[in-house]
């Protein structure tokens, strides 16, 4: 089953999809790599009411592929590293205070 069957599927079975902007539209603009389907699919989520909870989820699950909640990959990879970067930080704040107890 490819990404694009899953997110239809998604769609079908809804949650807070129902609310999507993009619900009912061409899935295929938002995994496409042409630029001109790209800002097609941004425009969507500019007027999407749920936006974040999309974004939110896809960092979640990591999605690799394809715009959630109104980013690239590459814009959701960097907040995906930005977030394992903190998590690093915490776990060596936290291991120092218990070395230190
Ligand atoms: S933010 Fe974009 S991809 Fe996410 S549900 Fe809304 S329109 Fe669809």
């Amino acid at each position: 089953m490819s990404v694009i069957d899953l997110v239809s599927r998604a769609w079908a079975d809804g949650t807070w999809e129902d609310d999507a902007a993009c619900r009912g539209g061409d899935v295929e603009l938002f995994f496409s790599i042409e630029e001109a389907d790209q800002a097609e699919a941004l425009e969507f989520c500019e007027a999407c009411p749920v936006r974040d909870r999309c974004l939110e989820t896809a960092v979640l699950n990591q999605e690799m592929y394809g715009i959630w909640g109104g980013m690239l990959e590459g814009d959701r990879r960097r907040i995906i590293r930005d977030l394992r970067r903190r998590q690093r930080e915490a776990r060596k704040a936290a291991a120092a205070r218990t070395d230190a107890a």
